[in-house]
């Protein structure tokens, strides 16, 4: 069961077209990026940052096509999106 969630958890993976970076101390938790994220392919942590907010993270089960529609709602400047340069 672990290895076939593994499996498609790496076949997603090789479908993302990019990833994204989180920088979770800037984080506000305010939950934009989490709610229009086109793929679902984040989730609040359950830990807390600095700050005292749940953050954003990657749901690796899920593809990221790099297309920065959170960078472009964080009003905090905490996460970006970008295209793997095979994708570009
Ligand atoms: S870059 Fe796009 S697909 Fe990836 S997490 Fe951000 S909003 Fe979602
Ligand atoms: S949009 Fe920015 S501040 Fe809001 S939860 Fe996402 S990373 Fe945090």
């Amino acid at each position: 069961m672990k290895d076939s969630k593994m499996a498609t958890a790496e076949k997603k993976e090789r479908q993302s077209r990019g990833n994204v970076n989180i920088n979770k101390d800037r984080c506000k938790g305010c939950g934009f990026c989490v709610e229009f994220c086109p793929t679902h392919a984040l989730r609040f942590s359950e830990d807390f940052n600095a700050l005292g907010y749940h953050y954003p993270v990657r749901l690796e089960e899920a593809a990221c096509t790099g297309c920065d529609q959170c960078g472009a709602f964080c009003p905090d400047f905490a996460i970006f999106g970008y295209r793997y340069k095979s994708h570009t």
